[in-house]
């Protein structure tokens, strides 16, 4: 049975009993009590290789020895290789950008990316074109900026005021789109999948209205594949599974298997205006992360892994898509690839989804929540056709299925 650990000396915005995990290997964690679990949240869509991994350890242990830090005044073979290997990437699927900003997590990434396009509407077009436009239901982070960028009241109320300029308009409604954006705008913010905020996907036609109205206003097109970058929806990027065109993409939680790094990463026409001193970072493209980053992505973005990811995806569909045909509580699959998940029907979802997790979790297998009625599988890319069905009976086994 499962042993929590009762009021960890962490703040009250955690959970007062928590699971407390000693290692892992492939895809499972083990606990403190020695229990393994099969792992279906990858430590919030990050181990995106898994756990143990002695080639990530073997990188991060080697660039240790070497150097660990130098600061933003100076470079580094692995963040010069990252920075190039991203914009070659990205340039062969998504069109040209220029060069990468590294950061340390998903807020600080979205937090550049906002400040770029602010910069960049102020240097072209001068002072009052500072609007960021979000989406309902999105998630951007939990710092001041990415914060004000997600219209939900449970995440920033307690914070108000936010930062100013801020609007909303429906996700995937595209005459609401488009009588919101114009050239007050400065940028639109958007996730193809909406990783926290319930799993919607993005419409191909929505994605080509974004495209056509930013380059028609202007106005800085920003995708936060900071949940869906790197494979996790199949295609490298989410952008690609929509026809999305961003002027910026934000990078993080899979980037460097499970150390802190992400990537803002911009166009040349916002490269030029920008001057020395403009934004930086201390730790931000570290070369430790970084080298593990590069290991990483060349992993991934080899179209044999690609290939294997979307061959999971479509077996996970397979597997929801069973369970919301046999059961009344579940009233559909939400999210594509291997970011999924089933909407929970239930007088009081806040009490029902918490009843599903504990009870995969004394099955012996963790998974994750999206919004406040959706149950989220967002597991290690490399889990094996085995562990998605043992996963998933687990999942069923708690739905009384
Ligand atoms: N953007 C998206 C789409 C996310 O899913 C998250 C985190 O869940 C963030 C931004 C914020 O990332 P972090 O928690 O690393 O600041």
């Amino acid at each position: 049975m499962t042993q929590l650990i009762k009021d960890p000396p962490f703040p009250h915005n955690y959970a007062s009993e928590m699971l407390g995990l000693e290692r892992g290997k492939g895809v499972h964690v083990w606990d403190t009590e020695g229990n393994r679990y099969l792992d279906l949240g990858a430590g919030i869509a990050v181990n995106a290789l898994g756990y143990g991994r002695r080639d990530l350890a073997r990188i991060a242990s080697r660039q240790m020895r070497r150097l660990i830090h130098v600061s933003n005044l100076y470079a580094t073979r692995p963040a010069i290789d990252l920075a190039s290997c991203l914009l070659s990437l990205l340039g062969q699927r998504m069109g040209p950008f220029a060069a990468v900003q590294f950061g340390n997590s998903g807020s600080e990434a979205n937090e550049a990316a906002l400040k770029y396009a602010r910069l960049y509407a102020r240097r072209t077009r001068g002072p009052g074109h500072h609007k960021i436009l979000s989406l309902s239901n999105a998630f951007h982070g939990r710092t001041m900026g990415a914060l004000s960028a997600t219209p939900n009241k449970k995440y920033s109320e307690p914070f108000e005021p936010l930062v100013p300029g801020m609007a909303v308009s429906e996700f995937n409604d595209v005459r609401e789109l488009e009588s919101t954006l114009n050239n007050e705008f400065a940028a639109v913010i958007v996730e193809v999948v909406q990783g926290e905020g319930g799993l919607r996907v993005m419409s191909t036609e929505f994605a080509a209205t974004l495209n056509r109205l930013c380059r028609e206003h202007d106005v800085i097109l920003i995708a936060d594949e900071i949940q869906t970058g790197l494979g996790r929806t199949g295609p490298l990027f989410a952008g690609e599974l929509v026809g999305l065109k961003p002027d910026i993409l934000t990078l993080s939680k899979p980037l460097a298997g499970g150390l802190p790094l992400s990537a803002t990463i911009i166009p040349a026409k916002i490269n030029d205006l920008l001057k020395p001193g403009d934004h930086g970072t201390t730790f931000g493209g570290g070369p430790v992360t970084c080298s593990v980053a590069n290991h990483v992505v060349n992993t991934i973005a080899d179209p044999r892994f690609l290939a294997r990811i979307a061959e999971r995806g479509k077996q996970l569909t397979m597997l929801l898509d069973g369970i919301v045909t046999d059961s009344d509580e579940i009233s559909g699959r939400r999210g594509t690839g291997l970011l999924q998940g089933i909407v929970v029907e239930a007088a009081d979802t806040s009490a029902r989804i918490p009843e599903i997790m504990d009870s995969c979790r004394d099955q012996g297998v963790l998974l994750l929540r999206s919004s406040s009625d959706v149950v989220r599988l967002a597991p290690p890319l490399v889990i094996g056709e085995k562990e998605l069905i043992l996963g998933v009976a687990a999942l069923r086994h708690a739905l009384g299925l």
